[in-house]
C-alpha cells in the first residue's frame, strides 16, 4: 500500500470510525482480490493503519466522564498480528501516567506468564475493557463500561486474534455479556463473535492469592495447547 493510499484509507477511517465494521468488511473485499502473495502484506498494512487512527481518534475521545482525569488514554499495544490477545479491567495509576497498559507490579506478573508461555509482550496484544483510569481505582461504572466496550469490539475485530484470554471478573463479564463471575468461567472455553475466549485470574488477584497461580496456570496450558492444535 503506498503512502498516498494510505492517506486516504486514514481519512476515509476517521470519518467512518461509528461504522467500523461496514468498513472492514469492505477492506476485506478488497483483500481478497489481490494475489495471494500480496495478501498477508496488505492485511497487516490495514491493520496497522487501522490501529493507528483509532488510537489517534480515541486520544481525544469524551464518551464517559473518564475522560475528565486521565493523564493518558491507555489504547493498548502489542503485536498488531497476534494470535493471543489479553483483555483486563483498566488502568490504573501507573498505566494512566505511562499510557501503557500492565505497567505495575501486575504487569509484572503478566510478563511472567506471556514468558512462561513462550512468548513475549511483542508476540500478544494487550488491552482493556475501558481505556481511562477511573478515580481511585475504584471499579468502572456499567455507563463507562458501555460506552467504551464499542472500542474494545473494534480493536478485536481489526486485530483477529486466534484466542481473547480475559483476565478477572468485569473483562469476561463484559465481553460475554453475562452476570457469572470468574469464579464459574475460569478454564472454561467461550465464544465472543467467533473467537474462542478463555477466562482466567486477574494478576492483581493472583498477586493477592498466590494460591490460585496454579488454576491461572491450568488455564494458560489449555490456552498453549490450544495454539498449537
Ligand atoms: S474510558 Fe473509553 S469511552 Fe470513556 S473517555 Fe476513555 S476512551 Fe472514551
Amino acid at each position: 500500500m503506498n503512502d498516498q493510499r494510505k492517506t486516504d484509507f486514514m481519512n476515509i477511517f476517521a470519518s467512518h470510525v461509528d461504522h467500523l465494521d461496514d468498513l472492514l468488511e469492505q477492506q476485506w473485499h478488497l483483500i481478497e482480490d489481490c494475489t495471494e502473495e500480496n495478501q498477508d502484506s496488505l492485511i497487516a498494512d490495514s491493520r496497522d493503519i487501522m490501529l493507528h487512527a483509532h488510537r489517534a481518534i480515541l486520544s481525544s475521545c469524551r464518551r464517559c466522564k473518564l475522560h475528565a482525569g486521565r493523564i493518558n488514554m491507555v489504547y493498548g499495544e502489542g503485536n498488531h498480528n497476534a494470535e493471543v490477545m489479553f483483555v483486563g479491567e483498566g488502568p490504573g495509576q501507573n498505566e494512566d501516567e505511562t499510557g501503557h497498559p500492565f505497567v505495575g507490579k501486575a504487569g509484572q506478573l503478566l510478563d511472567k506468564i506471556i514468558e512462561a508461555m513462550g512468548l513475549s509482550r511483542r508476540d500478544v496484544y494487550i488491552a482493556n475493557i475501558i481505556k481511562c483510569r477511573p478515580p481511585n481505582n475504584r471499579n468502572p461504572e456499567h455507563d463507562e463500561i458501555l460506552a467504551c466496550k464499542k472500542f474494545l469490539d473494534q480493536q478485536i475485530l481489526i486485530i483477529e486474534p486466534k484466542i481473547i484470554v480475559t483476565l478477572g471478573t468485569p473483562a469476561v463479564k463484559t465481553l460475554l455479556e453475562t452476570d457469572r463471575g470468574i469464579m464459574s468461567l475460569r478454564g472454561q472455553f467461550s465464544d465472543y463473535r467467533g473467537i474462542p475466549l478463555l477466562p482466567t485470574y486477574h494478576p492483581s488477584y493472583l498477586l493477592r492469592n498466590p494460591a490460585a497461580k496454579k488454576d491461572a496456570w491450568e488455564d494458560i496450558q489449555k490456552v498453549m495447547r490450544f495454539l498449537k492444535e
